[in-house]
């Protein structure tokens, strides 16, 4: 376990040329406080707990002092933001102080975000409020739990200093923690630029030190770009699985690492709907959950667009071409283990769809059902599950359908129970879930739900019967929360 001052410290993004970022000082932030931090997130980088309890700590985190050896640099980017490209964004409020070596050989990359601003901040002010870092600090460390590929948090401080926003709220400063915080956009804008010296940069960048695997290959580029494809697929079919929203998927929100990346007004899923919006803002629902799959392809498109001067064309259209399955793959595979099936048959995809199609049709809770799914015992009754239905004829055809086919398998219940509760989480962060921690931080200072939700979600798919009540559905003063685009 290290300290503060002993950090294994490097600084890889900083070693490409300064077109890649501009170096950065943070704005310092007046009388600091910790709101939370994450004990597990700071093994990742093998800083001792015990180093949260210095002034040292908060001042570094707060962007108040440097931490020894940092290099300061906000990363430029561009992107598609609600399908159309916007020349130049970049991280307008968030510094990536240094990349650390943990003693495992990881790199993870240290991201300050609400620092101030920076030369990609445009007409904005460069602060996070408190609101919206609790949500992203739990947010990813939920996805973690559910064991979803994600960026990490490390801690929270907020201050009293106003921000704002549609109404006055207070900065906060989130540590984040990625191996990379490299984007699609990252590639997008040397391609706008027509700098596609920088591009080839930049690939070799990350091939090297996050696709080592591919470095020495000819069509190194090509296989690169497959990768990202296949783990973008692969993350945006684990989101449908748990009902997971991310609300802005901006080609600037795309990790090249097939991490969930930059959470703002991101929902699960509580009725199911395939049209499920999460993001207020998002009017033409260009972001509900049913359409993330295909804007994934979208996204990857514009990916293998800017990578066009490195790969021939006929390369980047077959890159493209397997997106498709690694998604389809995926998203089977998931929801026969979600329904408990062991082994695949052809009409599995059938037997999931219809499900979800009787549940939209009853506005089920999609977390609810699946967990209580494990309880189904073919051949005995089955209330609990139907009387979730408004059509339960619709429920009983299905569910005689599902019994014939775990009859196939021949699974024993208790077994296959348990399977099922290992990938049909009990807990997910509903939006009223982080609405009652954000309340009681920011109107009493009172952190303690945080910590309570960052515990439970830790370990999404246990009982925890101390903590039923928080697998409950939104009550209905939570019914109207509106969360949008502004953070
Ligand atoms: P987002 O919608 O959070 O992914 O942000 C899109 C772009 O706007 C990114 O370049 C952000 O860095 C920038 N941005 C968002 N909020 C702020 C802010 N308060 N100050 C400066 N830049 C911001
Ligand atoms: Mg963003």
């Amino acid at each position: 376990m290290r300290t503060l001052e002993t950090l294994n410290l490097d600084h890889s993004y900083g070693r490409l040329p300064p077109v890649f970022y501009s170096r950065v000082e943070p704005t310092p932030l007046a009388d600091p406080y910790l709101v939370s931090f994450n004990d597990e997130a700071a093994r990742l980088v093998d800083l001792d707990p015990a180093e949260a309890k210095r002034e040292k700590f908060l001042a570094v985190m707060a962007g108040n002092a440097p931490l020894n050896g940092s290099e300061p640099l906000a990363m430029l980017y561009s992107g598609h933001q609600f399908g159309a490209y916007v020349p130049q964004l970049g991280d307008g409020r968030a510094l990536q102080i240094g990349e650390v070596i943990n003693d495992r050989g990881e790199r993870w990359a240290l991201q300050l975000k609400g620092s101030g601003q920076t030369p990609y901040s445009r007409m904005a002010d460069g602060r996070a409020v408190l609101r919206s870092s609790i949500r992203e600090y739990l947010c990813s460390e939920a996805m973690h739990g559910l064991g979803i590929p994600t960026t990490r948090a490390l801690c929270i401080v907020g201050a009293d200093e106003p921000v704002y926003r549609e109404t006055v709220e207070t900065a906060a400063v989130l540590l984040r923690l990625a191996p990379s915080h490299v984007r699609f956009g990252s590639f997008e804008v040397f391609y706008y630029r027509k700098q596609h010296e920088h591009l080839a940069l930049l690939a070799a960048h990350v091939i090297e030190t996050f696709y080592p695997e591919l470095a020495d290959a000819p069509d190194r580029y090509y296989r690169f770009l497959v990768e990202v494809i296949e783990r973008t697929a692969r993350l945006i079919a684990r989101w449908q699985a748990v009902g997971f929203s991310h609300g802005v998927m901006n080609t600037d929100n795309m990790s090249i690492l097939g991490l969930t990346l930059d959470y703002g007004p991101f929902g699960f899923m509580e009725r199911f709907d395939h049209g499920y919006i999460c993001n207020h803002s998002d009017t033409g629902g260009r972001y509900a959950y049913g359409n993330q799959p295909h804007i994934g392809i979208w996204n990857a498109a514009c990916l293998g667009q800017a990578l066009t001067p490195l790969i021939p064309v006929e390369q980047c259209n077959a890159a493209l071409q397997r997106y498709e399955p690694a998604y389809v793959e995926e998203y089977s595979r998931l929801m026969r283990a979600k329904l408990g099936l062991a082994a695949a048959e052809p009409g599995d995809p059938q037997l999931a769809l219809d499900l979800l199609d009787i549940m939209a049709k009853s506005g089920v809770d999609y977390t609810i059902f699946f967990r209580a799914l494990g309880d189904f015992q073919p051949g005995a009754g089955y209330a609990p599950l139907r009387d979730r239905f408004i059509e339960r004829e619709a429920f009983d055809g299905w569910a005689q359908r599902y019994a014939a086919r775990l009859a196939r398998e021949a699974s024993g219940d208790a077994e296959r129970r348990i399977r099922m509760n290992r990938v049909n989480p009990k807990y997910v962060l509903r939006n009223y879930l982080a609405q009652v921690a954000i309340e009681k931080a920011t109107s009493d200072k009172d952190y303690s739900e945080i910590d309570r939700l960052l515990h439970l979600l830790r370990r999404p798919y246990d009982e925890q019967p101390e903590m039923a009540a928080y697998a409950a559905p939104a009550p209905d003063w939570a019914q109207q929360i509106h969360v949008s685009c502004s953070s």
